[in-house]
């Protein structure tokens, strides 16, 4: 039998609706409370590398991600020049193996939309609008209160409740996530046909211009530049000026870069919990235990592990038991911390200038740790 009977869940994104498949799938009761009022149907694009791509076949759902998403396994580097020169073509190493592309492109809208009717089918209660304020554990369960001023009472509690996560702060934990000096910009666009695969840029106006397609029709675009006050409704004018220095593909991403583009701005974050990721019986898994700059694009494959590692750990032991939890920090802390800090460091590599920095000797040492299943 399962170490546990009736898990609660908080969050709907990729780590909490993966650990909900796994565990509905293996018989153990699973609630998911979110506090969104309804499943998100706006957002931007997302990029999800091989290792993230082998949890969702995992899943049982690569059939229905794939047709949805543009697979690709090279990766472009482009001169910040008005013709984008191609600089370099690369193979982009299958960290999820080689059945799998390296890399997909994927509207988030969607890839939740997948993992939340696969959970569903699976028997797992997804509750919207329930908006998790505290929690309290009394040894063999764990009872948990929302705005509406309902609570729950589960065997195990895991808040999959992203960056500023309630329950890391419910638990005692005091570590929150720190800006890293970056800001972002995001447009969701049609693809101009040029865009076959992410090329990235490094320099000219930006840290990074790059984008990734989505779909047949969709691609997103992405300016990286100092962090600093935006307004989102300035968003077309910035990103056409910012990008008027890039060429190739850019000349058509730029053409639709009006107020019909659903363009964000963002901040990059940092942070890690040191392990353990539980008290007693509440564990954070995800963005809530760790985030990192998207300059490897691993975090949702970090979240997506996370969740597969525990789910497996929660469904092979008999009992929640302190030998569970250090098997847990030890398949997941180590690589997590890997992750955040590679991911850091090619941001601040940017942010001092370094120009000799061995950018793609620190990608292929992430790339081959990752290849190794979790
Ligand atoms: C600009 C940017 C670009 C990124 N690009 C990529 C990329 O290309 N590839 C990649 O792999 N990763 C990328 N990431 C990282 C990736 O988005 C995250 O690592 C991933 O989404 C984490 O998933 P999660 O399920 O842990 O958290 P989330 O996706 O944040 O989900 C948390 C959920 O919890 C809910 N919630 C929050 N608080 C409560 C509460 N109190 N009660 C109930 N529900 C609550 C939220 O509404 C949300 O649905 C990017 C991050 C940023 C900031």
């Amino acid at each position: 039998m399962a170490a546990v009977q009736n898990v609660g869940i908080v969050g709907a994104g990729a780590a909490g609706l993966t650990a909900a498949i796994l565990l509905a799938d293996a018989g153990i009761q699973v609630e998911v409370l979110e506090k969104a009022e309804a499943p998100q149907t706006l957002g931007s694009g997302i990029t999800l590398q091989g290792n993230a791509l082998r949890i969702l076949r995992q899943l049982g759902v690569w059939d229905q991600v794939e047709p949805k998403g543009y697979a690709f396994s090279t990766l472009g580097l482009r001169a910040p020049n008005p013709d984008g020169t191609v600089i370099a073509v690369l193979d982009d190493m299958r960290t999820g193996g080689e059945d799998l592309p390296a890399t997909l492109g994927m509207y988030r809208p969607d890839l939740t939309a997948i993992l939340r009717e696969r959970a569903e089918q699976a028997g797992a209660r997804i509750s919207y609008g329930k908006t998790v304020t505290g929690k309290s554990d009394d040894g063999c369960s764990v009872t948990v209160n929302t705005t509406d001023g309902a609570s729950s009472r589960y065997d195990l509690l895991i808040g999959a409740d992203g960056l500023h996560s309630a329950v890391r702060k419910a638990m005692g934990i005091d570590v929150e996530p720190q800006p890293t000096g970056m800001g972002i910009w995001r447009a969701f666009v049609e693809r101009p046909a040029d865009v076959v695969r992410t090329d990235l840029t490094y320099g000219g106006p930006c840290f990074i211009a790059g984008y990734c397609p989505t779909g047949p029709d969709t691609i997103y675009a992405y300016l990286v530049e100092k962090a600093q006050e935006r307004k989102p409704e300035d968003g077309p004018r910035i990103m056409t000026e910012l990008a008027a220095a890039y060429g190739g593909p850019w000349n058509g991403i730029r053409a639709n870069l009006d107020h019909s583009a659903r363009i964000n701005y963002t901040w990059f974050t940092t942070h890690i919990v040191d392990g353990p990721w539980n008290r007693g019986r509440s564990v954070i898994i995800g963005d809530a235990a760790h985030s990192c700059p998207p300059t490897i694009a691993q975090g949702a494959a970090m979240a997506l592990e996370d969740a597969a590692v525990l789910a497996e750990l929660l469904i092979n032991a008999d009992e929640v038991s302190e030998t569970l939890w250090k098997e847990f920090t030890d398949r997941r802390l180590d690589r997590a911390k890997a992750v955040v800090t590679a991911s850091v460091q090619l941001g601040q590599w940017m942010l001092d200038g370094v120009r000799d920095a061995d950018v793609p000797g620190l990608m292929h040492s992430i790339s081959s740790m990752v290849k190794e299943p979790a």
